[in-house]
Formats: structure tokens, C-alpha cells, sequence
């Protein structure tokens, strides 16, 4: 399985992500990469319906605050959408999150509901 690369403050310890080049909390410049299993829980979601282009492969996307069992909370979509509450148990994968107008994909992170 693969792991999601977040990025821990070597100074404060404070895990983050997306990757920056200061930490957020303490503004050091010394972040170290670090690796954890792409699972977690649902901390809160939304639903858009209105689409940008890249991502109209879809006709709803979920979009959840996850707090991974590692440490560090992210930012992704979830698959498929309206498939989550708060509270739900989440495991990560790799796919085509969107499409740019040359047809170039886009690969990420994308959660489903563990099971
Ligand atoms: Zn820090």
C-alpha cells in the first residue's frame, strides 16, 4: 500500500499538509517528510455540484477533512460522493482526481469508506 507524504515540523512536531516551505504553527524552516497509511476518519464533508471543467467527470464530489490514523489531517475528495458522514472510517488510493482541457489526468489521493 502506499503512503501519503505529509510534512512534520522538526522544531514543533505539528504534521501538515498540503507541503509548504514554513511550518504553519512555528513558521520554522526545518519540515522533514512523513510517510503514514492513507486512513482515517471523516471529520467533516461537503457536496459540490457545480463542477470545474477538470473534474466534470463526475457529477457530484465529495469533498472531506480527514484526520489520518498517523497523525495530520488532509483535504480530499471521496469516492463515491455522499458515501460519508462525520465519523466515518476512510481508507485512501491513488486515481485520476481530475482532467485538464489537453486530456492530461491528474493523479491523487481519493478516499472511500473503509470496510
Ligand atoms: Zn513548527
Amino acid at each position: 500500500m502506499s503512503e501519503i507524504e505529509l510534512l512534520k515540523c522538526e522544531n514543533c512536531k505539528t504534521i501538515q499538509y498540503p507541503g509548504r516551505k514554513r511550518c504553519k504553527k512555528c513558521k520554522s524552516f526545518d519540515l522533514k517528510p512523513f510517510m503514514c497509511k492513507p486512513s482515517g476518519k471523516v471529520i467533516t464533508h461537503t457536496t459540490c455540484s457545480a463542477l470545474p471543467e477538470s473534474i466534470k467527470h463526475h457529477k457530484n464530489v465529495t469533498f472531506a477533512i480527514i484526520d489520518l490514523d498517523d497523525g495530520g489531517r488532509i483535504l480530499s475528495q471521496v469516492w463515491p460522493s455522499d458515501s460519508v458522514e462525520i465519523g466515518t472510517n476512510v481508507v485512501g488510493y491513488e486515481d485520476v482526481i481530475s482532467i485538464q482541457s489537453n486530456g492530461t489526468e491528474n493523479i491523487g489521493w481519493v478516499f472511500k469508506p473503509a470496510v
